[in-house]
């Protein structure tokens, strides 16, 4: 589609790396393909991972391009400081930037925790981007609000969560440690998410009504997702996030050489670093399970010398996988894999989730039902939302909220793995339900992004709601 001449200008602004960088391109597309032009500002090393992409869609005439930044913050750097990464080596290159052409609006990714202000001084109108749903944003402020934590006896005793449609029960120990100790942590982001013009959410309003109401009473909202959705062809779902680096080949025939409905997919997101005891523990609750699984191992902990991408550390039990080889019952692999492709896969019939919000709705999108096993992040509430409210998932029974890189309190033994595993693939009423569940909420999002559907709706709002602030200023 070309631009009309009208059309507005969209810059997408994406944390470098990681799950909060692939929803953002997505995104990105997403409005180009409603006819904004769309310009994603990256880093050298990062627009590799997605320029492949935007090729393609250039291609077929959407109004998106890329813009590189001469300074760049690499995957190494990336592996190395986390998701807290300072990206504050972009602040001159996009005061530069926005101030040679500034667009209609900017996209921000809340982990750019200095962009607001620099965005705010030019004027330009500033959305934000935070990578998770409405579900958890309420969950959040509600605790923030009315729920006195220190009055808690111990960081186990569960407290439910006031003003919420469902009865939510949480633990301080499942909480993000900026809730737990606030006074550590001034809520900038709180004021620049107040003072910004609104926030683009990827999610879907039939996901979850009720908190989409919710948050959209207090501010402007536009549930634009599930973004996934934008990857229609087998090529873009291949090279999403960035191009894999398994043998995807070997995965999909693999796949293709098991029963459908019959596979475990077991996978922990980009960020999250497992310690080897309890990559042990996954190990040999998977096989007393008796279940097909493919399992990507992701990054070990405390392990400087591991390279997950040639596989050179392993840290599972001795013979482990050649015993899963040799009886076909697992596969094992390290490294980037094609996600969107394995969920749609017709073999796969659950997924094992540390419930980052993408995976959370690309296993939704896919109708498989998930094994919830939050680490940090919003990831608690996540899982709360996908056993409690959509009932689309069995918990594993993770208890402890951990920053990325800190140390490891207790391990989910094997045979609450077993037991998980067991409870989703095995046969039952209550797995056929999940599923049965899981497979009409897909329809939902299929129909959301679609002309006429809800998410459709949101992103043609917020274009005629950021035309009308231009013309606004035109008068
Ligand atoms: N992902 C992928 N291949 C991998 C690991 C992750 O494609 O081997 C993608 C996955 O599809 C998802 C994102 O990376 O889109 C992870 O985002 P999520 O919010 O689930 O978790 P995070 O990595 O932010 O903890």
């Amino acid at each position: 589609m070309a631009p009309e001449t009208d059309s507005i200008e969209m810059f997408f602004f994406p944390f470098v790396g990681g799950g909060h960088q692939i929803p953002m391109i997505d995104a990105a597309r997403v409005f180009a393909s409603h006819g904004a032009k769309s310009t994603i500002l990256a880093t050298p090393s990062n627009a590799l991972h997605f320029h492949n992409s935007i090729s393609h869609d250039q291609q077929s005439g959407l109004p998106i391009a890329i813009h590189t930044f001469s300074a760049d913050i690499s995957d190494t750097d990336m592996s190395a400081a986390g998701p807290f990464i300072d990206s504050s080596a972009l602040l001159e290159p996009l005061r530069l930037f926005l101030l040679q052409r500034p667009p209609d609006c900017i996209v921000i990714d809340m982990f750019h925790r200095w962009a607001p202000d620099i965005v705010d001084q030019l004027g330009i109108t500033r959305i934000l981007f935070n990578g998770h749903g409405c579900f958890p944003r309420c969950v959040t402020e509600n605790i923030r609000n009315h729920v006195t934590l220190e009055n808690l006896s111990s960081d186990s005793e569960p407290f439910v969560v006031p003003n919420l449609p469902h009865r939510i029960e949480m633990t301080r120990s499942r909480l993000p440690v900026f809730l737990r100790n606030p006074s550590q942590f001034p809520d900038r982001m709180k004021q620049w998410d107040d003072n910004g013009f609104g926030i683009v959410t990827n999610s879907f309003y039939d996901l979850e009504p009720d908190y989409a109401d919710y948050v959209k009473k207090r501010k402007k909202a536009w549930l634009v997702g599930p973004v996934s959705l934008c990857n229609r062809t087998a090529e873009d779902k291949t090279e999403r996030g960035k191009p894999p680096t398994i043998d995807e080949q070997k995965c999909l025939n693999w796949l293709n050489s098991k029963k459908p409905n019959s596979v475990l997919y077991v996978s922990f997101g980009s960020v999250a670093r497992l310690p080897p005891g309890q990559l042990k523990e996954i190990a040999f609750g998977l096989e007393a399970s008796d279940q097909t699984f493919i399992w990507v191992v992701g990054c070990i902990r405390n392990n400087p010398s591991e390279n997950k991408e040639n596989g050179s550390g392993n840290f599972l039990p001795e013979g482990f996988e050649q015993r899963m080889k040799e009886k076909n019952k697992g596969l094992v692999l390290r490294g980037w894999a094609p996600q969107l492709l394995i969920l749609e896969h017709a073999a796969i019939k659950g997924f094992m989730t540390h419930c980052g919000w993408n995976s959370t709705l690309e296993s939704v999108c896919a109708g498989v039902p998930m094994i919830t096993w939050p680490l940090s992040a919003e990831q608690f509430s996540n899982e709360k939302l996908i056993t409690e409210v959509l009932k689309i998932g069995v918990q594993v029974g993770s208890r402890e909220w951990l920053s990325w890189n800190s140390e490891w309190k207790e391990l989910v033994g094997r045979e609450k793995v077993e037991s998980a595993v067991k409870k989703l693939m095995v046969e039952s009423e209550e797995a056929e339900e999940m599923r049965t569940r899981v497979k009409e909420i897909a329809e939902k999002a299929r129909r959301a992004v679609e002309e006429g559907g809800t998410s459709y709706a949101d992103a043609e709002a917020l274009i005629q709601e950021i035309k009308g602030r231009r013309l606004a200023r035109q008068d």
